[in-house]
């Protein structure tokens, strides 16, 4: 089966109209060439064809944002600036984005390869929401009040509060597999904390983050508040990292490059959240309602092609409705739809990139020779963009590598289990603990077994359900810190504490 082309002349004129920009850096209030002069081309994966260019930074335009947002920090316009208008500002990016939703939708597929309708349904109204409800926290940030007994002071009397203080300048680097979405999750409590920003988006989707600062500056931010470095992770994105001026690294995105972060935020201890990678376990009971666990097994692997750190990859069914499940979750692998994201038939987007998509056939590969059993998809489709089918393996042991490694692409391994003890033991057999999900009726075994997973996120009867409310976050490899939820804008605060002497 040959993919068709996607269709650049359905999408919006000012879509097309900012994807023939040569695309500058946004530093301290201006959109500047990359100190070099560099560029780099930015492919729509659905056809590997050049759609935009973006400028190449690098050190030195890391150094250049680093020291804006610094400037913008000291001179404490955006930390000092009332709560209420701090919220207005981040409420009127809100309201631009939702102006603008077709056209952030339209960029996030092309960029991407996701499904607009999944970008426009999912990712640009959920980056919204991030940014409202984040917005509601400035006006309500409260420290508390102490009486401090200081045993080596029997006569002395004391009085301490606790303050809010934003962490300072922020370094932000994200992936490609939610460019909108985890730009939100990253700038919305960070500047509702009253931080100051330089974002790196990924080198393979860097159109929404440029789109974005363009919205923050007709919103009215104050100049260098937000800046907006596009560039390759091992130059912009390692400067970054282990940047002096940079007080805190918030980052997502693979576990090998997280320990890198971590390793470059040591020289000046800077502050640091991880959201990485996971091989997150769907648990099947016998009691489930197989109308709702069926389908929901294979929208949890499924769901952005699979490029999904939480994606519900391994998939535990007991023995009495295995194969019922296994044949229902490959009957709809079957049936997906595999096309470029524009073509509002699409359910399965290209893969990202052709270093992803090789990537995830050679795990498709790996676990045919190791003698697992595809029953649906396991191969790649022909056409010039980066497509893989959507896969089911079963047959499979736990020392094979698609059922230990994060594949972060449309492939699903499935296995059988007889006891609640067996299955447990598997599901946390992982070096990940980003999330899980339990599909049942049975409320005494699901709250029995919840706490027992060592994951960030349990989901009951769903999976991939992300919102600005639930923490978000790993246990184990899969990360460092919470995002999402009111202590997310805390997280991108010091807390400091005032002693009084009365
Ligand atoms: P993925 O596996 O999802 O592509 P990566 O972890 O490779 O994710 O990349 C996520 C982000 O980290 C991207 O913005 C990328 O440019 C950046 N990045 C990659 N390598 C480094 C590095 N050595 N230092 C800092 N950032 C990096």
């Amino acid at each position: 089966m040959t993919i068709a082309m996607n269709d650049l002349s359905t999408t919006r004129p000012a879509t097309r109209e900012f994807l023939a920009q040569e695309h500058r850096l946004y530093i301290d209030g201006e959109w500047v060439a990359a100190e070099t002069g560099k560029s780099f081309a930015v492919l729509d994966p659905a056809t590997g064809e050049q759609v935009s260019r973006a400028a190449e930074g690098e050190a030195a335009d890391i150094n250049r944002a680093v020291d804006a947002a610094r400037r913008a920090f000291e001179n404490r316009a955006w930390q000092d600036m009332k709560p209420a208008l701090r919220e207005r500002l981040l409420h009127r990016l809100a309201d631009l984005m939702e102006e603008r939703t077709d056209i952030l939708a339209e960029l996030d597929s092309i960029d991407n390869g996701k499904t607009v309708g999944i970008a426009g349904g999912v990712d640009i109204p959920c980056a919204i929401d991030c940014f409202r409800f984040m917005a509601g926290i400035p006006s309500k940030l409260q420290g508390s009040t102490l009486k401090p007994s200081v045993p080596f002071m029997p006569d002395g009397k004391f009085f301490a509060y606790t303050n809010h203080v934003p962490v300072g300048v922020v370094g932000a680097i994200i992936p490609w597999n939610f460019p909108t979405l985890l730009a939100a999750w990253k700038l919305a409590p960070a500047l509702a904390a009253g931080c100051t920003v330089v974002l790196k988006p990924a080198e393979e989707t860097p159109l929404t983050a440029l789109y974005l600062a363009q919205l923050a500056e007709e919103a009215g931010f104050p100049t260098g508040v937000l800046n907006v470095v596009t560039g390759f992770g091992h130059t912009a994105g390692a400067a970054l990292a282990s940047h002096p001026g940079v007080d805190k690294v918030t980052f997502t995105g693979s576990t090998e490059v997280g320990r890198l972060i971590l390793q470059a935020a040591t020289g000046n201890l800077k502050k640091v959240t991880l959201e990485l990678g996971g091989k997150s376990p769907a648990i099947v009971l016998p009691d489930a309602d197989m109308d709702i666990a069926i389908p929901g097994a294979a929208s949890a692997i499924f769901f952005n092609h699979g490029q999904t750190c939480c994606a519900g990859s391994r998939l535990y069914v007991h023995k009495s409705c295995f194969d019922q499940v296994i044949a229902g979750v490959a009957e709809i692998a079957k049936a997906m739809k595999v096309g470029p994201g524009l073509d509002p038939l699409t359910e399965i987007g290209p893969m990202v990139s052709r270093v992803q998509q090789e990537r995830v056939h050679s795990y498709i590969e790996s676990g045919k020779e190791q003698g697992a059993e595809v029953v649906a998809g396991g191969t790649v489709p022909q056409g010039g963009g980066y497509f893989v089918n959507p896969t089911v393996f079963v047959n499979t042991r736990p020392d094979m590598r698609i059922v230990s490694e994060e594949i972060f692409g449309p492939v699903l391994v499935a296995m059988p289990y007889s006891d609640l003890d067996e299955v447990l033991a598997e599901a946390n057999n992982s070096d990940y603990g980003l999330s899980a999900s339990i599909w049942s009726r049975d409320v005494a075994t699901i709250h029995t077994l919840a706490p027992k997973l060592r994951a960030g996120t349990v989901w009951v009867n769903c999976h991939n359900i992300i919102d600005a409310a639930l923490p978000f976050g790993g246990f184990k490899q899969s990360g460092w810190g919470r995002e999402n939820g009111v202590d997310a804008v805390t997280a991108f605060t010091e807390t400091q504490a005032v002693c009084v002497a009365l």
